[in-house]
């Protein structure tokens, strides 16, 4: 009796938010999109979880193989656990860019919500049968764990690079688009529609921003139904992010911009008093500019459904 009125109280406590899944379908219908933010220690993830605290708003943490090998792969899960459990907020966990099935079930185990599998280097033939078999091996470890797939080529590296990598122009085509859905079974779809990861100098002074090819979006998502998820998403132009939501993109990705106001902060931080070497003082500045990245694009993810509304 003991047991079952605890496990009821706790199904009772998780009700007052939705899982993922049903976030994202949420998401798809209203012409929003949820924020991803990568973070590989607490500064980030500090930022992070205010700013969606704030606006009372669904966030996705994700981190990368080599962002989880700093933090620790249990510590991060522990950490965005304890935030969700402590504010009962829809806060989750993305292992973003994995490359290796080990490392998927290692995050998988740990308690990730989601998996961003990425065999999207290997022909496309190869990509589909290793993304079908992690797909099949991660739910067997948790059946409501939420798998990504990448096809085509956005670049890699969350930097800042001297220019635009070529690889970057390959686009994802409708046909393979389709087919990979089907054949994979994946949950979400991250494909290549003019986005790139990282920023050049001239993106990073706002002198330059990334367009999407909102057509081929539309287009995907009418062919697959799939969620799909726009990486590489910092210094996207804001009617693009607004016509790409409108399209069918459901997931945001944001780092490379936390990572310019991270530093910054941690610039600032340093500054404000020579000498001073108390680390609360000194990394708060950062914490503060990550938040505002974040509380921008979430509000910008956001504001889609108004707008939608308003001319609908
Ligand atoms: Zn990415």
């Amino acid at each position: 009796m003991i047991l079952a009125s605890g496990v009821h109280q706790d199904l009772a406590h998780r009700s007052s938010w939705q899982p993922l899944r049903e976030i994202l379908a949420a998401a798809d219908r209203t012409k929003t999109a949820v924020g991803h933010f990568n973070a590989s220690e607490l500064i980030a993830l500090k930022g992070i979880a205010a700013a969606a605290l704030e606006l009372n708003v669904p966030v996705i943490v994700g981190a990368s193989e080599k962002e989880r090998a700093f933090a620790g792969v249990r510590q991060l899960a522990a950490l965005v656990q304890s935030i969700r459990k402590e504010h009962d907020v829809p806060i989750f966990l993305n292992a973003d860019h994995t490359y290796s099935l080990r490392s998927a079930l290692e995050a998988a185990r740990a308690g990730f919500d989601a998996i961003g599998f990425d065999a999207s280097a290997l022909p496309f033939e190869d990509n589909v049968r290793e993304t079908k078999r992690a797909v099949e091996a991660l739910k067997e470890i948790n059946p409501a764990i939420l798998v990504e797939g990448e096809i085509g080529n956005i670049g890699t590296g969350s930097r800042i690079h001297q220019c635009e990598p070529q690889e970057a122009r390959v686009l994802t085509s409708v046909v393979e688009a389709s087919q990979f859905v089907k054949a994979t079974g994946v949950d979400l779809l991250a494909p290549a529609v003019g986005n790139m990861h990282g920023l050049t100098p001239e993106m990073v002074t706002g002198h330059k921003e990334k367009r999407l090819d909102i057509k081929r979006i539309a287009a995907i998502k009418s062919a697959t139904g799939a969620y799909m998820t726009l990486h590489g998403g910092s210094a996207t132009n804001e009617a693009d992010f607004i016509a790409a939501i409108r399209a069918g993109i459901t997931v945001i990705h944001i780092n490379t911009e936390l990572r310019v106001a991270l530093r910054r902060g941690l610039v600032a931080g340093l500054a404000q008093e020579e000498g001073d070497v108390t680390p609360y003082v000194i990394l708060q500045p950062a914490v503060e500019a990550v938040r505002e990245v974040v509380r921008t694009r979430l509000q910008l993810f956001q504001s889609v459904a108004t707008s939608a509304e308003a001319t609908a």
